[in-house]
């Protein structure tokens, strides 16, 4: 296969359950003609009206062999869900924001009250907020699917967004191709075998055309590993190797650079392990060496490669080392040689989305300080703007 190309068609190099998906999430949504190819950008998706274009570890993050730690009944939900949230958000920018009938991202970008060369960033962070509001609560499915469909599906997508935003990413494959050839990972524990293999017992080639993507991501080396969030290895009791963090950041008793695991987390209304914290929520605090710290000074690590192993609300790892930053902490410094600006927009998203979430507090998911409707979701605002105002400074 030419990996070199721009796109592959997705028909020939996705797995059989994601196409009957993709078509599903297609009918649910009312868009019927759309092509999906998968393009050479490792993560995220993007649409031009015309098609959708999906990275490839997107599609490695279906694989349920490439997950680690979860319960059985939590990798069911949770397998796949991240990624078909994703399309189903870049389906939705073509049905319900900014929608076909702008006909182009510039009609839609006219009306923006920023200065011009901000204008297409801000119109991508409203149009998302906008959509995964609509999308987390099924509001933007066909009239077709009433009742308790609706609220599965709803359901379905609400644990797609919170899983993307707090699974751990591990993106240092040569690392893990290395463990996964001799057999035991950085701490001496045996790993399990998870490439596709040959009729041999050998894992299939990459240098073979005939193999199709959905083969050549799976396993350690091949595609991004997945691991929960760190909450749910805390909340869970999980080894060590799954409650490692490294230190971004020293001071107040903190020392950059230190390894330690965590052994309680804290939600920004104050829950822990003891009172009602989730796994897949926004963490304020993690309890590090006895002291209660701001998760933003901290990276989680990686329980087999012991490398970076960001969720997406941290920031995103690519081949293990930071690239960019959303919640953790980056020097100014830092922030200007990479892609500066745009953690500003990024985090109003993020605070935006649980308000959404907190405010409409659907059956089973965490109450913000006890409350609910608008008042949890400015509870959470006045809870979590420090936080924010010191991602705004590099503080
Ligand atoms: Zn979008």
């Amino acid at each position: 296969m030419a990996v070199d190309a721009v796109f592959h068609e997705g028909a020939t190099n996705l797995p059989k359950e994601f196409l009957e998906q993709y078509d599903l999430l297609r009918q649910w949504m009312g868009l019927s003609d759309i092509p999906l190819k998968i393009g050479l950008s490792e993560h995220g998706a993007h649409t031009d009206m015309a098609s959708i274009e999906m990275g490839v570890q997107m599609m490695a993050q279906t694989l349920k062999p490439n997950y680690h730690g979860f319960k059985d009944e939590d990798l069911e939900k949770i397998a796949g869900a991240a990624t078909y949230f994703v399309l189903a958000h870049e389906i939705a920018h073509n049905t319900t924001h900014p929608g076909r009938e702008v006909k182009s991202w510039e009609n839609s970008v006219k009306d923006i009250d920023v200065e011009a060369r901000d204008k297409f960033r801000w119109m991508n962070i409203i149009s998302d907020i906008c959509i995964n509001y609509n999308i987390i609560n099924g509001m933007n499915l066909v009239d077709s699917i009433t009742g308790k469909k609706r609220e599965e599906i709803a359901e379905q997508f609400r644990w797609g967004l919170v899983s993307e935003m707090f699974m751990r990413h591990s993106t240092d494959h040569t690392t893990a191709s290395a463990m996964i050839n001799q057999g035991t990972n950085a701490y001496g524990q045996a790993i399990l075998e998870n490439r596709v293999l040959d009729a041999n017992g050998v894992p299939v080639s990459l240098e073979d055309p005939a193999v199709p993507l959905w083969q050549r991501y799976q396993g350690y080396g091949r595609g991004d590993q997945i691991y929960p969030s760190l909450a749910y290895s805390v909340l869970n009791n999980q080894g060590e190797n799954y409650r490692k963090v490294r230190c971004i950041k020293g001071g107040d008793g903190r020392r950059n650079g230190k390894v330690s695991e965590v052994t309680d987390v804290k939600t920004y209304d104050g829950r822990t392990k003891g009172s009602g914290a989730t796994g897949w929520e926004p963490i304020k605090e993690y309890l590090v060496d006895g002291a209660w710290q701001s998760s933003r000074y901290y990276i989680p690590l990686c329980p087999d490669t012991g490398k970076l192993c960001p969720a997406i609300w941290d920031g995103i790892a690519i081949r293990g080392e930071m690239n960019r930053y959303w919640w953790a902490y980056v020097s100014k410094a830092d922030a200007r040689k990479g892609t500066s600006g745009y953690e500003y927009l990024g985090t109003q998203l993020f605070v935006y989305e649980w308000c959404g979430i907190y405010a409409t507090n659907p059956k089973g998911w965490p109450q913000f300080a006890g409350k609910t409707g608008r008042a949890a979701a400015e509870a959470f605002i006045d809870a979590i703007a420090e936080d924010m105002d010191r991602v705004m400074r590099y503080r």
